[in-house]
């Protein structure tokens, strides 16, 4: 059979029947009756489930093996039975009859194919493979389930509820009437729904199906996102939905630009030393962009308050009276060096670390202290200044023979890893010609990464069982 004309079935009050008695028709009777058919069991040995079901009242049950002429007056049946020759007599009775008929995990006996379904109240999201793949089925299943939460059927509720309020006094073509609904959508009506600001929601769509002009018109919004490390599968759930809501996106050079890609985005990059658009410069547009009334994502690599002077757009915010949030990120001070094998604590290696800027080797930063004072150390920026830096921990106290690392591009393609005592550090790197983005680790966590680079360095102790 070919499944190619998917339908939802009104099965309210008609007779559907179930030839089959175990969990699988089970699962079956339970989707039936969540549709209000009027559901008719045929088993020669129903399971506990099913018998309790037809105690009830819930289904009829005739505890028997199936017989022809059980599919009168039937709209639907199912055969859920591993047996095909019997899937084949239902089927054949079912085709006589012209009564809709699925035999599960058996194509050839089916009329239709009953797709894996999602339900959100009123939202049904089916997932059909043609029969070929269940399987799939069932893993798309789980992953749309964890993509479209409860908060969609509230959501249906609320358009519902706004288009019964709007439609009466509906006075535009259908054009402009499909352009206003796609408008209505694009807000953050989710996350006015996440929020239990159901009635805001409401009056929203139907203002904007109405085309009344806001009350609250010219309040943008600006969302500072951490994009995550590299990879842009790393960005966090919140921040990807805001990221799919936004207006524009002001991005970082450092942030993978699939995840501001067709969007309309606004480079922000400061290349090291160049700083091609000053700070109070991003600020200033990210005030504009948001008292324009839109709703601005300002996209920044790993943690905004990270050595990211996330915080220095946010008092920006504040200070100009526009509403914004902050959504942390995965820092590439932990995610590089896990991606490249190395915890930043392990309770048998390191109990503590410290993540510093190597963006001015002396200054704000006190090596002396750093050197001996925590066990794992990470720098940031510090790929330029990495002599220098080696030798202010040396000259502090720290041992040259200390297991230390660079990982470049940490959590991308093209990820690489230099793994070398402390002293030898600077000579390794440069013989590997890393390039920024680099974060620098030292520390006895160091030991755990199994590198061919590892020159000098012992391997990690076996973990105790
Ligand atoms: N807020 C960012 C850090 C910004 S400072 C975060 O939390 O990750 C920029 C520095 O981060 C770079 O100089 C480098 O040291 C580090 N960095 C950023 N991305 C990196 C990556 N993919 N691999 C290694 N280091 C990275």
């Amino acid at each position: 059979m070919a499944f190619g004309y998917p339908v939802s079935l009104d099965l309210q009050g008609r007779r559907c029947v179930v030839v089959g008695g175990g969990t699988v028709a089970e699962h079956k009777v339970q989707g039936l009756l969540e549709a209000g058919a009027d559901v008719n069991v045929i088993a020669a040995d129903p399971s506990g489930a099913l018998r309790a079901l037809a105690n009830s009242g819930d289904v009829l049950l005739v505890a028997r093996p199936y017989e022809p002429g059980d599919l009168a007056g039937a709209f639907v049946v199912i055969a859920a039975t591993d047996d095909r020759r019997l899937n084949g007599r239902v089927f054949a009775e079912a085709s006589e009859r012209g009564v809709l008929c699925n035999a599960v995990d058996d194509v050839e006996h089916c009329h239709f194919a009953a797709p894996a379904i999602v339900r959100r109240g009123d939202l049904t999201i089916a997932i059909g493979t043609g029969g070929k793949a269940p399987a799939l089925a069932r893993r798309l299943r789980v992953e749309l389930e964890r993509q479209f939460g409860e908060e969609w059927g509230q959501l249906i509720e609320i358009l519902a509820e706004a288009r019964a309020r709007v439609i009466g006094s509906r006075d535009v073509d259908f054009a402009t009437w499909a352009a206003r609904w796609q408008a209505a959508l694009g807000g953050d009506l989710l996350g006015k729904v996440r929020a239990a600001q159901l009635s805001e929601a409401v009056d929203e769509v139907a203002r904007v199906l109405a085309e009344e002009p806001a009350a609250s018109a010219g309040q943008g919004h600006v969302a500072i996102v951490g994009a995550g490390p590299g990879d842009p599968e790393l960005i966090s759930v919140r921040g990807r939905r805001l990221l799919d809501a936004a207006d524009v996106v002001v991005y970082d050079r450092l942030v993978h630009p699939s995840l501001w890609e067709g969007k309309d985005a606004i480079d922000a990059g400061k290349e090291p030393g160049s700083h091609r658009v000053d700070q109070d410069q991003i600020n200033e547009l990210l005030i504009r962009l948001a008292r324009e009334g839109r709703r601005v994502v300002r996209l920044k690599g790993g943690d905004p308050f990270v050595f990211g002077r996330g915080a220095e757009e946010a008092d920006a915010l504040a200070a100009a009276g526009v509403a914004h949030e902050v959504v942390p990120g995965v820092t590439s001070a932990v995610a590089a060096l896990a991606a490249a094998g190395i915890p930043v604590t392990d309770r048998r290696l390191a109990s503590s670390f410290a993540v510093v800027t190597g963006h001015c080797a002396g200054g704000d930063v006190d090596w002396a202290a750093l050197a001996t004072g925590v066990d794992t150390l990470v720098v940031l920026m510090g790929l330029a200044r990495l002599p220098e830096i080696v030798e202010r921990l040396v000259a502090a106290g720290r041992s040259p023979a200390s297991p230390a690392a660079v990982v470049a591009h940490g959590t991308l393609p093209d990820q690489a890893v230099v793994v070398a005592p402390l002293g030898e550090l600077p000579a390794a790197v440069a013989q590997a010609r890393l390039t920024a983005p680099a974060v620098i680790v030292v520390g006895e966590v160091v030991r755990r990464v199994h590198s061919p680079d590892a020159a000098g360095v012992a391997a990690a102790p076996t973990p105790p069982a």
